[in-house]
């Protein structure tokens, strides 16, 4: 056997080709990850909020296309662990009832081929794994969880728990939001988390949140039969002259092509890239893409509605590390609106050279620093349609273009309705200012942090890409684990799911590997 012949190559590591990694590794099998970035560097730059904001020292610098062909530059983070480097490390469960079809504003969500039961152990694998802080029960819509938390909650801050109690007097529930970081507070002496306030949205300079790099592909190089090659950039997939498995991986290494074999192939490059891996390796058995009979790689691609907002308080808030809090009372709908509306949750706290673009427009006579001392800052997450036109296809270059129409903003509409009516009682100022650095650009379509379902998974071949494993319909060494398998998307930011997924499609593999 070739040296370059692999029992799993696995490509992208992070949420979900991460994970997958660690969970294969100590089969003792022949494991390949290939990564197109690198390792984030570690330098002080990580932490300064207008490199990392302003000048997007850490954003791709690819260009995707819009529906009208303008060029942009999407929010995407190429580095070994994916774009978990940058994230929020909010990390919730999808609601049951986001497993099965419901009706919601513009349309019914489609039923996911599996149940909440079915991945419910995989949740708290992955709970714990990515050292999810929480508490049980005090969000009513939680799911059902067959353990607790292994971590408590991240406290809040003095002027979050007053935001908490007040919601609680007024008769909401707000809860404390799951978040992955290694954080001892019983301990903070020896906690490898500062908390500091450059989390969501930075990387973290001492590695103490739980992203994919430093919760598992370290830990997976560890074993001796896991091998990462960085600044990998898979090209094609190239398969047999039955077009039923793939036989050799085409990469682009430091401008070198290299080839490489897998029993088994993983796709996982996020959503856009991994439909872009597979319509790029279209040949004559699969003329519209690889595994794409159906035609719906690259279809029903979503993002979520999200709406970045201020709220601007008359004291001061000095909190440091804000993501505590959430708010689920509007998740499945009000008395006075049928439909869900969404998730209510705060983001990190916004720091002045983040409202360059907006702050002249919205508080005259408040210089940055200052609104953002006022700040207290809010993320709203509402569930998108699956669309089969809301795709990704490409150009002659091979470039992503990314046709995107909006469904459902009636209900994140409300949703912020909802919370400034919430907020005017609570000594904030009643303007919400929208913060739109923080989605990644002007351009809504360009904040792709949570993008997702191109390669969705479902039991009948016609309109799905992925069986029930992920493994797709058409190829039987081919598989899919980042966002991309999703059916539909909920409105809790995804990557537990992702995690969650990859632990389960782990389990499916280290049987069919034995
Ligand atoms: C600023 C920000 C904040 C966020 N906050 C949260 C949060 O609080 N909670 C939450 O749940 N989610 C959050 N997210 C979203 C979360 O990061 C993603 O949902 C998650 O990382 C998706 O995992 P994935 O495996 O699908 O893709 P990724 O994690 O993006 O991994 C894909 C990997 O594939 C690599 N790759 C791409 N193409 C190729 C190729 N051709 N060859 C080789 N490698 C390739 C990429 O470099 C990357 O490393 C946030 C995202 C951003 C940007
Ligand atoms: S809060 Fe903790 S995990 Fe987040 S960036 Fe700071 S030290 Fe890292």
């Amino acid at each position: 056997m070739s040296a370059n012949h692999y029992d799993v190559i696995i490509i992208g590591s992070g949420a979900g080709g991460g994970t997958l990694a660690l969970k294969l590794a100590p089969s003792g099998k022949r494991i390949l990850i290939l990564e197109r970035g690198g390792h984030l560097p570690r330098e002080k730059q990580n932490w300064d909020t207008t490199e990392v904001f302003v000048n997007n020292r850490y954003v791709s610098k690819d260009t995707w296309y819009d529906n009208d062909q303008k060029p942009f530059q999407p929010g995407s983070h190429y580095f070994v662990g994916g774009a978990t480097k940058m994230y929020g490390a909010a990390l919730f469960r999808l609601r049951e009832k986001d497993f099965t079809a419901h009706r919601t504003a513009d349309g019914i969500t489609p039923d996911w081929p599996i149940s909440y039961a079915e991945l419910e152990p995989y949740y708290t694998q992955a709970e714990r794994l990515y050292n999810v802080h929480g508490q049980r029960g005090d969000d009513p819509t939680d799911p059902p969880a067959s353990a607790p938390y292994q971590f408590p909650p991240v406290s809040h801050e003095p002027r979050i728990q007053e935001l908490t109690d007040n919601l609680k007097r007024a008769g909401y529930h707000p809860a404390f939001a799951p978040t992955g970081i290694l954080l001892n507070e019983a301990d903070a002496p020896n906690s490898k988390c500062i908390r500091c306030d450059t989390c969501d949205g930075f990387p973290c300079l001492v590695h103490a949140k739980a992203d994919a790099e430093v919760i598992a592909v370290r830990p997976a190089l560890q074993y001796p039969n896991v091998t990462l090659l960085t600044n990998a950039q898979v090209q094609k997939l190239e398969t047999n002259a039955s077009g039923n498995e793939i036989t050799k991986v085409i990469v682009e290494r430091d401008g070198q092509r290299e080839e490489f074999s897998g029993d088994i192939v993983v796709v996982s490059c996020g959503a856009a890239n991994s439909a872009r891996l597979l319509l790029m390796s279209a040949n004559d058995k699969h003329p519209r893409g690889l595994a794409n009979g159906s035609d719906m790689v690259g279809r029903n691609y979503m993002f979520h509605n999200a709406i970045a907002l201020v709220a601007l308080s008359r004291r001061e808030n000095t909190t440091v590390f804000q993501k505590t809090l959430s708010v689920n009372d509007f998740y499945f709908g009000a008395p006075d609106y049928e439909f869900p509306m969404g998730n209510i949750q705060m983001i990190g706290k916004s720091k002045g050279p983040m409202f360059q673009a907006d702050a002249p427009k919205f508080a005259p006579g408040f210089t940055l620093d200052q609104m953002a001392r006022h700040a207290v800052d809010f993320w709203l997450t509402g569930e998108d349609l699956p669309l089969p036109q809301n795709r990704v296809t490409l150009n002659s270059q091979n470039e992503i273009q990314l046709h995107y129409e909006f469904t459902n903003l009636e209900p994140i509409n409300r949703l912020r309705k909802k919370l400034q009516s919430m907020l005017e009682h609570l000594d904030l100022h009643p303007h919400l200012i929208p913060n739109n650095l923080y989605l990644g650009k002007h351009i809504p379509v360009a904040g792709v942090g949570h993008q997702s379902g191109t390669c969705r998974f479902g039991n009948d071949p016609k309109s799905s890409v992925l069986d029930v494993n992920c493994k797709a319909h058409e190829v039987g060494n081919l598989y899919v684990v980042d966002t991309s398998f999703f059916p539909s998307i909920g409105a809790v930011n995804p990557s537990l799911t992702a995690i969650a997924n990859a632990l389960r499609v782990g389990d499916h593999l280290l049987g069919r590997l034995k």
